[in-house]
């Protein structure tokens, strides 16, 4: 693999600043190689812990911030998950080696060129069960219920629709707010929603019916 020592430094990095906390998210990390989701010129840069430009003014998160909302999604192998916010792919990568054969990754991009951009990086991988399709992610996916829901842009409040397509017991993890962002650990549970708040971050706007306006 090229980039071996860079991919080194980065998961010792990710180790360090306590994003990266279990073998199960370091080997998903590790298999989906970063530098195949960004653009060739910045191959150079894609083991530095800073997001990076994809195309359409998009990123690609930072590492360490795809490592700890992935460890707080705590994903179960065989499980469903809907991802908002596409961009680069690799996010819905790494969901997708996490869940394995039996469980299913949809992730959905309000932009066209992102959404053959994103299929076309998940090729390179061994990646299978990872279906990227074009859509205002804040309406969900009708007619499907999922275990998890990983929103990768930053809304204005929780997307109502999201909310109803999360399972009893599911999780969801959503940065809110407009210029800085909370990130929401949301669980569902019997009896009601049950909001845990986990830091601060910055993300690009999510843009559509229950997010911002364009
Ligand atoms: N998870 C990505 C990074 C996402 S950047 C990765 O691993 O590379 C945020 C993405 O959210 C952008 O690509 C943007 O086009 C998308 N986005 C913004 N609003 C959206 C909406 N309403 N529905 C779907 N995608 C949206």
């Amino acid at each position: 693999m090229p980039f071996e020592r860079e991919m080194e430094k980065l998961i010792q990095i990710m180790h360090s600043n306590g994003s990266l906390k279990t073998g199960k998210v370091e080997e998903a990390i590790r298999k989906i190689p970063r530098h195949l989701f960004v653009p060739e010129k910045y191959h150079s840069y894609a083991y530095i812990d800073e997001p990076l430009p994809v195309s359409h003014g998009q990123t690609i998160s930072q590492p360490s911030v795809v490592a700890r909302m992935t460890e707080l999604l705590d994903v179960k192998e065989g499980q469903k998950i809907l991802e908002v916010g596409a961009g680069s792919g690799w996010q819905a990568a790494i969901l997708g080696h996490l869940v394995g054969g039996k469980g299913k990754v949809y992730s959905l991009d309000r932009i066209k060129w992102l959404v053959e951009n994103a299929r076309k990086n998940i090729k390179k991988t061994e990646i299978k069960n990872v279906e990227v399709i074009q859509r205002d992610g804040t309406l969900g996916l009708p007619g499907k219920i999922f275990d998890r829901i990983i929103v990768t842009a930053a809304a204005p409040d929780i997307p109502k629709p999201l909310k109803d397509h999360l399972k009893t017991n599911g999780k969801m993890v959503i940065p809110v707010g407009r210029f800085t962002q909370k990130m929401i650990l949301l669980k569902k549970k019997k009896s009601g929603f049950v909001k845990k708040e986990e830091g601060f971050y910055r993300f690009v706007p999510l843009i559509g019916k229950y997010g911002f306006s364009d």
